[in-house]
């Protein structure tokens, strides 16, 4: 039988994470290839969360999320930015920074809109962007050369909007690129946003995990842009529980009801137990927070090391989990420029397992001589990846 999946949903039935982690274990290279921790989050959160379950906090909670979470939520907002969300409008606990995504391209894109988002993007957004009938236009960032920051031209964004653009989907601290958006950057998109009255969904799920001073402003604290911007965070990110799956979205009232809207019918409500445990995890784990940002920088900066040693052309990233590294100059003469063959020889090469950056793009020739590693694991898995790097290699026998 020929495969019964929707045309739109073809194109993205494919995970190269699932594949890359099979070849780690195969070869018992170093996985650095799919962005999870491998350390827990705050004590005191993983108790309470123990302590909600063993106390009978299990059955469904308040659509919109406890009050207590929207109001710790409304309240780092106001403390870390100055931002005013009413918690009782303005936030809407989803089942992570996922289901806030999906639900605002279901909830904002009729179908045919163009949604504008830039490239590389995050694995789900092209296939959500597709489940809305929406149309995707990738606006890239470019190095001006390699190893540089990845950067957003304001004049390719401009020329990407057309009648038909219905809303900006912007992403910074940026997975995988590792840049944190700039102030002319952020500016030249509010200001087309403005311009063209169009609506901006802003994924910030990385707001707290920035390096070497890099600064992240998010796109609704810019004038002109509260009343049409919806951004999303992520406990996951924040604070090391990626498998709780608990993320929100503020906004002004009108939008954040329309997101809610659809995420009702998409899981109605999101995990009971954990909300008060994140709840706890805003208010209190500040101090926490700011020890896994600077243990994040210094294994970045264990990792740029190692990988400028072997030989890559690293970009250092000014945010996330992420490093990208530009593999051509070690390829032999004649090999073949493509990054997911490189990926498949990599154990062979360096005893890592990284990811192809070009399945983050829309057109894949694009990334084909760039891969991504991860470096939110333990000291000890990127001290081991570092040394695997470093080992002198015997020709490859990928
Ligand atoms: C991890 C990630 C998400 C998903 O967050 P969850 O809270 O795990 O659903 C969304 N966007 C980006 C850029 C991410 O890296």
């Amino acid at each position: 039988m020929s495969s019964p999946l929707v045309q739109r949903l073809r194109p993205f039935t494919e995970t190269i994470f699932a594949e890359m982690s099979a070849l780690a274990s195969r070869t018992g290279a170093i996985n650095l290839g799919q962005g999870f921790p491998d350390t827990d989050g705050p004590a005191a959160m993983l108790d309470i969360a123990r302590m909600s379950i063993a106390t009978g906090v299990n059955q469904y909670p308040p659509g919109p999320g406890i009050p207590a979470l929207r109001q710790a939520i409304s309240a780092s907002r106001a403390a870390d930015h100055g931002q005013q969300f009413d918690p009782d409008t303005d936030v809407l606990v989803t089942t992570g920074a996922t289901e806030a995504i999906a639900a605002a391209m279901l909830a904002f894109v009729e179908p045919g809109d163009e949604v504008i988002a830039l490239e590389p993007f995050y694995d789900s957004y092209q296939a959500c962007i597709a489940m809305a009938q929406g149309v995707l236009r990738p606006v890239r960032l470019r190095q001006a050369e390699p190893g540089g920051r990845f950067a957003l031209d304001p004049a390719e964004l401009a020329a990407a909007v057309g009648p038909r653009t219905k809303l900006l989907l912007i992403n910074s601290p940026h997975n995988p690129t590792g840049t944190v958006l700039e102030a002319a950057e952020l500016q030249a998109i509010a200001t087309l946003a403005i311009e063209r009255d169009l609506i901006v969904v802003t994924d910030e799920v990385y707001e707290h995990l920035t390096y070497s001073g890099a600064v992240h402003t998010p796109l609704g604290t810019l004038p002109g842009m509260a009343e049409r911007t919806v951004t999303i965070s992520s406990a996951g990110k924040s604070f090391n529980v990626t498998g709780w799956k608990i993320g929100w979205a503020c906004g002004p009232a009108p939008l954040v009801a329309a997101v809610r809207a659809a995420k009702q019918f998409l899981t109605y409500v999101s995990g009971a137990p954990f909300q008060p445990a994140v709840a706890h995890a805003l208010m209190h784990e500040q101090q926490w927070v700011a020890n896994l940002r600077s243990e994040l920088e210094s294994r970045r900066d264990l990792l740029c090391a190692g990988l400028s040693r072997a030989g890559f052309v690293v970009t250092r990233p000014q945010g996330t989990y992420f490093v990208v590294a530009d593999f051509r100059p070690l390829l032999a003469p004649g090999e073949q420029l493509d990054g997911t063959a490189f990926c498949w020889s990599l154990p062979d090469r360096c005893g890592v397992v990284a990811v192809p950056q070009q399945v983050f793009y829309a057109d894949q020739s694009a990334g084909a001589h760039l891969i991504r590693f991860a470096f939110c694991k333990q000291v000890a898995v990127i001290d081991a990846a570092v040394a695997n790097l470093s080992r002198p290699v015997e020709g490859s026998q990928a």
